[in-house]
């Protein structure tokens, strides 16, 4: 059995919560829940991104202390533990002292001619955090925030990025660092072999207003926000102690995965890997690329006023068909859409096809058999291996699939044995149809846990006793609750 250690991206906490962040959360604990299942020893890490300077900038739009600001905005992104019904099992705020610790331990670990001093000028964006080049520039505005750049001149750290060029590739091409889905492995590789140029990872104290990781030996420098928000993944392990923890689910474990959305790609897939390269640490094997989500065919923007809030999705619609609907809908690795209609034909499928199965066998079982069915084996193990393959490639969706050819060919069986009709004609094979379409709820019952946790649960619950419970709807019609 592997060791396995699962991370999700850390979030700036400038903002709310949006599905974006539930997504990614949601799909880490499908991973942690499958794999525990399996017997593998399991940890699964979020946290925040406290010290970036859009943080900063945020508080101080709000007019608040930028520790207290950043304190109570980490909490929230926290929470969508309970909210999400998430089994990560620890957070980490780049604010702790075990992360300042780490950060600086790492830098200080990195290979001496790979850090350079250099006079810099740049075109840089404060929304991106990062200096662009000339060719990326459109009309001497940010690409993605499309304001002008700033001009930033001054002394600061570089690292040589340029001479880990070669590596990286063979890494990403022999997939020692496996990257998921093929066409971001394609496109890192294609950055790659643009060619990799040497970057700046320090900044002046007074541009970083003083907020950030200082650079070990170097007052007036702290780190590059990368350099240090990366650094969280192995802190949280306790890196800077050198913690049982960190040998456990770093330097031993089989898988090290990092799941990601793909905005941040370069940077777990290039600067990442070269920083623990340089230091000599072992680096991720693993890195999936989720994904971006759209809100009824359109952009997610403040500016036209369509972030949902994960908060208001679970009021809606209930945790487990808000899980659902992320794991089921979005095809691997390719982008999304979340829409009220399709949320609605989603939760129908659970209601009619998972829910009205699971009632239907358990009200025949009790009104012909006083609910107690024989124990029969169901054969799975073609499944398993189909599910297993899925879940190698992240393929949350297909997962989902597979358990649902099992809930379409049980509710097929009952169309075609009528078991409603056998119990008054031939009792023994009416058994027998209801006793097998226990024995395969069951198994669903299993397969879901990751997916539906609390709706899982329940179906076990009923089902394995010594007689099946008949009892409300696990999934309530929706058009029956707006009445009410
Ligand atoms: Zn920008």
């Amino acid at each position: 059995m592997p060791t396995r250690y699962i991370t999700a991206s850390i979030p700036y906490v400038n903002a709310e919560p949006h599905i974006g962040h539930a997504l990614e959360f949601v799909e880490v604990d499908m991973l942690l829940r499958y794999y525990r299942a399996l017997g593998e020893t399991v940890r699964g890490q979020y946290g925040s991104d406290d010290n970036s300077l859009k943080n900063v900038r945020a508080a101080q739009a709000a007019g608040e202390d930028v520790e207290v600001y950043v304190a109570r905005h980490s909490q929230v992104f926290k929470e969508l533990q309970g909210l999400l019904n998430l089994s990560f099992d620890d957070y980490i705020r780049t604010r702790e002292d075990r992360h300042m610790r780490g950060a600086q331990k790492l830098w200080s670990l990195m290979n001496p001619e790979d850090i350079y001093v250099k006079e810099y000028e740049g075109l840089y964006c404060v929304g991106c955090e990062i200096f662009y080049t000339d060719k990326d520039v459109v009309e001497g505005s940010c690409p993605i925030h499309k304001r002008p750049l700033e001009i930033v001149k001054e002394e600061n750290f570089f690292f040589k990025l340029s001479k880990y060029q070669k590596v990286l590739e063979d890494l990403i091409v022999s997939d020692k660092l496996k990257v998921v889905p093929e066409s971001r492995k394609n496109e890192a590789l294609g950055f790659i072999r643009q060619g990799l140029e040497d970057f700046s990872i320090s900044r002046s104290v007074a541009r970083a207003e003083n907020w950030g990781v200082p650079v070990p030996g170097d007052e007036g420098q702290v780190m590059y926000v990368w350099v240090d928000a990366l650094s969280n993944y192995i802190n949280a392990l306790g890196f800077a102690d050198n913690d049982q923890a960190y040998t456990t689910f770093w330097e031993k474990a089989e898988v090290r995965s990092h799941v990601i959305g793909k905005d941040i790609m370069r940077f777990h897939v290039i600067y990442w890997p070269a920083f623990l390269l340089s230091a000599g640490l072992p680096l991720p094997t693993e890195v999936f690329v989720h994904g971006f989500l759209t809100v009824e065919g359109e952009k997610m923007s403040k500016s036209i006023g369509n972030v949902i809030a994960p908060k208001d999705l679970v009021a809606d619609f209930g945790v487990d068909a808000v899980r659902y609907y992320f794991l089921r809908e979005l095809p691997s690795g390719a982008d999304g859409d979340v829409s009220k209609a399709r949320l609605e034909e989603r939760y129908a499928e659970l209601a009619n096809d998972l829910g009205n199965l699971m009632g239907r066998v358990a009200a025949m079982s009790n009104k012909y058999f006083e609910g107690a069915v024989d124990k029969v084996p169901f054969d799975h193990a073609e499944l398993d291996v189909r599910m297993g393959e899925a879940l190698k490639q992240y393929d949350f969706k297909d997962y989902i699939d597979t358990v649902w050819t099992v809930v379409n060919a049980a509710n097929l069986k009952i169309q075609t044995e009528e078991p409603f009709k056998l119990a008054k004609t031939d009792p023994v094979a009416a058994k027998k149809s209801l006793s097998e379409l226990a024995a395969m709820i069951v198994w669903i019952g299993h397969a879901l846990m990751p997916v539906i946790p609390a709706a899982a649960a329940e179906i076990l619950r009923r089902y394995t006793g010594d007689k099946l419970i008949h009892g409300e709807p696990l999934f309530p019609r929706r058009d029956q609750e707006i009445k009410e």
